[in-house]
């Protein structure tokens, strides 16, 4: 049985269920340099149209979809996003 899960297939699927890390996009710290954007595997990064102190539109993800994987935190240059357990 192949039980590998491959890139963009959460849209589909969704994940939330079996995350054990949840990332915690922290608006204010957010440059909206959107390198999460492109780096996450599954697509669910995307701009919002509220702006933080700074005047930036910050960025934040579909949790439904998210896998925890922690690619996001690891990318965001500015500390903007970190991981926290997810409580459900
Ligand atoms: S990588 Fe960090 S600073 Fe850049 S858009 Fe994503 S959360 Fe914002
Ligand atoms: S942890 Fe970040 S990079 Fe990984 S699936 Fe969730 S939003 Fe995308």
């Amino acid at each position: 049985m192949n039980i590998q899960v491959q890139p963009n297939t959460t849209l589909n699927n969704k994940t939330g269920g079996w995350r054990t890390l949840r990332p915690n996009f922290l608006h204010d710290k957010c440059t909206a340099c959107a390198i999460c954007q492109r780096l996450c595997p599954e697509g669910i990064i995307h701009q919002t149209n509220q702006a933080n102190a700074a005047g930036k539109k910050y960025f934040d993800c579909d949790l439904d979809y998210c896998k925890g994987c922690g690619l996001c935190a690891d990318v965001c240059p500015f500390k903007a996003i970190v991981m926290e357990v997810d409580e459900k």
